[in-house]
């Protein structure tokens, strides 16, 4: 039988993926994650053995050349832009393609309630063979939180803390006001050295109105979003690129 390779990335739809393909394919699921662990919430290692523990199988970690977001940024001097986010291809794109074989069954952990990133990367990749195992059966990201609960797994403390992905802290994807004044507040550090960092490479992180891209530095602390919610950040299999006229 093929490999069935479910890719976990400390998400919560992604951990219910893989219990759902283990489940239904069993010892031929491989759990793998590519490795942003140093950007993330250090509460992802507690996640990430509790998962494995859930699933009853060790996550494999695999990682390319760099060893954290800011590593890409300063050797590739490329944060994000038009063409997408350099992080996500070069740690999570690139890992992929090396670790995949041609007759793999990819499980990814986009739900019911995505289906315009299932769309799309459908689009861009006609040659993988994927089980949309969430959207088939109808689970939204709603049912993957609750599920987790229901199981006695915590969930990751990025959601706790109020964001609706559990991504890099700081995700260089990341442009609204909302966003970048929050990550200031909860994690001040890293804030100061994504506005340092940009402002070296001339990146234009924030949207501060339409069309209109400020520094990081130049962020008020006051300045709030057009809209209410906290920012929709997919750093998923698709990769989206961000909006148009983020400068590069
Ligand atoms: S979550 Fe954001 S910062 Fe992290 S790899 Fe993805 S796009 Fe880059």
């Amino acid at each position: 039988m093929s490999r069935v390779i479910a890719w976990f990335s400390h998400g919560a739809a992604s951990a219910v993926a893989a219990k759902l393909a283990i489940e239904k394919y069993g010892d031929a699921v491989e759990v793998v994650y590519c490795d942003t662990s140093r950007d993330e919430h250090p509460d992802n290692l507690r996640f990430r053995a509790q998962v494995e523990k859930w699933l009853g199988k060790h996550v494999t970690v695999i990682a390319g050349k760099y060893a954290s977001i800011e590593d890409v940024a300063d050797k590739e001097r490329y944060m994000a832009g038009s063409k997408g986010a350099k992080c996500t291809v070069e740690m999570k794109k690139v890992p992929r393609f090396a670790f995949q074989r041609v007759d793999d069954i990819h499980v990814f952990g986009l739900t019911h309630d995505e289906p315009r990133r299932i769309k799309n990367f459908v689009a861009n990749n006609h040659d993988l063979q994927c089980d949309w195992i969430l959207a088939d059966l109808g689970w939204e990201k709603k049912h993957c939180f609750e599920y987790l609960r229901s199981e006695g797994v915590e969930l990751p403390a990025m959601y706790a803390l109020g964001y609706r992905n559990n991504n890099c802290i700081g995700c260089f994807k990341a442009s609204s006001p909302g966003y970048w004044n929050k990550i200031r507040r909860d994690f001040p550090e890293v804030f100061a050295r994504r506005a340092e960092q940009s402002r070296a490479l001339g990146v234009k992180l924030v949207e501060s109105s339409h069309h209109n891209r400020i520094f990081l530095d130049e962020l008020s602390p006051d300045a709030k979003d057009h809209y209410s919610r906290v920012e929709n950040i997919s750093c998923g299999p698709e990769c989206a690129p961000p909006a148009p006229g983020r400068t590069p």
